[in-house]
């Protein structure tokens, strides 16, 4: 029996995974995390202040003060029966890795010890030849090492065997330069504090740090394991390179905010428990739009660690998942035909003084504040379009964007009718000619229209990439596999950028004797002007807003290879070190890299339709192109007239052309990937990997697979169909 058919069998026979009542969330949160309250119990008072320090102003911890903090996060470990330690980071293939050593270890004599000392905390050497990174290595030093960053706190990882004491590091080259994505994000959060925190101290003296917030929500499907395993290209590629769509699709809707299915209900409550214990604030759950597909978001947090906790959950559902013979689909595109899964980041910027920076205020004077903060990101989104567009590259995405289910590839912002109005009405107020009228315009009462507002949200343009959503912006673009640091980097890299460039400008007017708030009016005013075209309200799924988009001069690039062109521009280099997030070979380096995982994607991919058109489809096809051969020969010769057999003759004859275009197309696109194979220059590689090879032959071979899925016997069909992955549970 095939893969397929045992799976279908196993379906129904498969023993439930028994979750059990989920335990009181407030009982278990943070109870495998190292979080202060812990480092107080387990530290000594110097140790502890030592660490505080380092987590609160970045200050470097020393040796003996390293050995103490180790031995108290080692006690605390043993304590819940953990035996090894790893160093956890995100390096830039996308997922996260670990290399782990034991606690125990031999003295000079002999006798076996437990011990973590304060190096073995602080740095580590990961056999990291496998890491990509862009040829830094290779021209520098041959070695990477992993740092900690106190930042992050350490947290134990119980799932599968035995328990992880886990690290979090960032990950760098012997010379210096950034291998991961955490080191630029952290730069990149830095460089925002302060610039922020000098724009917040035109209003507010008080304030002395900014940190930007990040709210993600986490779209995926769910499939039953045995149904994934019946799949080489779900198992290699994360996504069904063939499949006809089923007869029952999403036009129903039926599926969002309707009832959980009981086996993911089991799992999303699994999983979620071992999140509460990792301190990640989970806090909706919810059906997707599509069959299967599902999503879930936590209450924000500091962007770092957001971003470390997006980066362990997506573990988590994996691990969990097989616990319960699920597999979790992350990809951005699994199912053609299907809404994919995106990975909204929700982000905004909060003060020490508690104050949310893209909140409208309750005063003239706060308002103006909020104005400054709003402006200043859309202006930053004009002026940076690109290098946000390439900030969420990838195959994965490619197939998302622009397909009329999420954000486009031209990136534009959404604010809603009201703030519109108020800029608009700022942009004609606010005259070259500072006089009396100005002060007014800095009552505008923005609070008084927090109803309407609010109106404004509920009826938000979900087509928007990067829309205002009352208190936040939500960066819609980014992809569902993708690592939030990415985006996130870039985000807060151009506003700092922009911030400090307004600093400049402000201060300008202000030596010409302009009053501060008249000098920051004008300047709004200015960057309202210079940004106004960023600015859309419509449907970002049209067409017409394509031509209108082109019209105003906003770039539309559809795909990965050209997008991160925008990473390596004069612009984005001088933007990323004069904010000294990375340096221009680091900017280089990443380029490559996004450059070969574009290539190494697209081309695992044509493999496996290569593979799967030769070993499973075309040998199905064939059995049943000869019964058909056979069912009419013998018709034939026993006298019955054609009119007897020309269904089954048009059958054959339309099965037949089938098998020979999509074998036709396979070895065509085999002989396309040898010549791009042969193309040196990645660039250059991997933009005919993406003409040459995936607009050439993928569609093409794919809609002759899909036409045979449909005419071929059901028995003799290998893969797992549709229907079956979305619907059978
Ligand atoms: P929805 O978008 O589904 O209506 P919410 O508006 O409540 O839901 O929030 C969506 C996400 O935005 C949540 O993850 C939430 O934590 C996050 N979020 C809310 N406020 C902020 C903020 N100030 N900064 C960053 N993220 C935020
Ligand atoms: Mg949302």
């Amino acid at each position: 029996m095939s893969l397929r058919f045992n799976a279908i069998q196993n379906l129904s026979s498969g023993p439930e995974v028994i979750v059990g009542s989920s335990p009181a969330i407030t009982g278990i949160f943070g109870e495998n995390v190292f979080t202060s309250k812990t480092a107080r119990k387990y530290l000594s008072d110097e140790a502890y202040k030592s660490l505080m320090a380092s987590i609160k102003a970045g200050q470097k911890i020393d040796r003996s003060m390293a050995n103490q903090i180790s031995n108290g996060i080692r006690a605390w470990a043993e304590s819940k029966g953990v035996t090894h330690f790893t160093h956890w980071f995100q390096p830039l293939t996308g997922s996260t890795a670990e290399k782990h050593d034991s606690f125990f270890t031999l003295k000079s004599d002999g006798t076996p010890i437990e011990q973590f000392e304060g190096d073995a905390l602080i740095q580590q050497e990961p056999d990291a030849s496998s890491f990509p990174s862009g040829g830094l290595r290779a021209t520098f030093e041959a070695r990477g090492y992993t740092a900690w960053d106190p930042s992050s706190p350490a947290f134990i990882m119980d799932i599968g065997e035995g328990k992880t004491l886990c690290i979090p590091t960032i990950f760098v080259s012997f010379t210096g330069e950034s291998l991961d994505y955490k080191a630029p994000l952290l730069k990149a959060l830095e460089a925002l504090n302060k610039s922020a925190v000098e724009v917040c101290n035109y209003f507010d003296r008080n304030v002395t740090r900014v940190t930007a917030t990040l709210g993600w929500e986490q779209e995926y499907f769910v499939i039953d394991e045995g149904l994934f395993n019946a799949r080489p290209d779900l198992v290699l590629s994360g996504r069904t390179v063939y499949g006809h769509g089923p007869a029952k699709g999403q036009q129903l809707e039926d599926h969002y905010f309707g009832s959980i299915p009981e086996r993911v209900y089991a799992f999303m409550r699994d999983y979620e428990t071992e999140s509460y214990k990792l301190g990640i604030p989970l806090r909706t759950r919810h059906n997707e739009v599509a069959p299967a597909q599902f999503e879930c978001a936590p209450i924000f947090e500091e962007v770092s660690v957001g971003v470390d906790h997006n980066s362990l959950l997506m573990d988590i559902m994996d691990r969990v998942a097989r616990r319960h013979k699920l597999r979790v689909l992350l990809h951005e595109k699994p199912f053609a035909g299907i809404n994919g899964s995106g990975k909204h980041n929700n982000w905004s910027m909060a003060t020490d003084t508690g104050v949310n920076l893209l909140a409208p205020g309750k005063t003239p004077k706060t308002n103006l504040m909020f104005l400054t903060f709003f402006v200043n990101t859309i202006k930053a989104v004009h002026d940076y379009a690109d290098v946000l567009r390439a900030s969420i590259a990838s195959a994965q995405n490619d197939h998302r964007l622009g397909a009329n289910e999420a954000p486009p590839a031209i990136i534009s912002v959404f604010i809603g009718e009201y703030l519109t109005k108020v800029l608009k009405e700022i942009k004609e107020r606010v005259k070259d000619k500072m006089d009396e009228t100005d002060e007014s315009m800095l009552k505008i009462d923005i609070h008084k229209s927090i109803p309407e507002l609010l109106l404004d949200n509920t009826d938000r343009n979900r087509t928007s990439p990067f829309a205002f959503t009352g208190n936040k912006f939500e960066f819609r673009a980014v992809g569902s596999s993708a690592n939030c640091a990415n985006a996130m980097t870039v985000l807060n890299t151009i506003m700092a950028d922009t911030l400090k460039q307004f600093i400049k400008d402000v201060n300008a007017l202000i030596e010409k004797g302009e009053k501060k708030e008249i000098a920051i009016m004008h300047v709004i005013r200015e960057y309202i002007v210079a940004s106004e075209k960023i600015l859309f309200e419509g449907n970002n799924y049209s067409e017409e807003w394509e031509k209108e988009a082109e019209k105003r001069g906003l770039p539309n690039v559809k795909t990965t290879p050209l997008a991160l062109d925008a990473m390596v521009t004069e612009k984005a280099k001088k933007l990323f070190e004069s904010n000294k997030v990375v340096t221009h070979s680091e900017l280089e380096a990443r380029h490559e890299i996004e450059l070969e995982k574009y290539i190494k994607k697209v081309q695992i991919e044509s493999r496996i339709m290569g593979e799967l058109a030769t070993s499973h489809i075309l040998p199905a096809a064939i059995r049943y192109q000869n019964l058909l051969a056979n069912n009419i020969k013998g018709l034939k010769e026993a006298g019955i007239s054609e009119s007897g057999y020309s269904n089954q003759k048009q059958i054959l004859e339309k099965i037949s052309e089938h098998i020979t275009k999509a074998s036709e197309g396979v070895e065509k696109m085999i002989e396309a990937r040898k010549i791009c194979n042969n193309i040196n220059a990645t660039r250059t590689k991997a933009i005919a990997y993406q003409s040459q090879v995936k607009d050439a032959f993928f569609d093409e071979i794919r809609y002759h697979v899909d036409k045979l899925e449909l005419l071929v016997d059901d028995r003799e069909w290998y893969l797992p169909k549709y229907r079956e992955m979305l619907f059978l549970r």
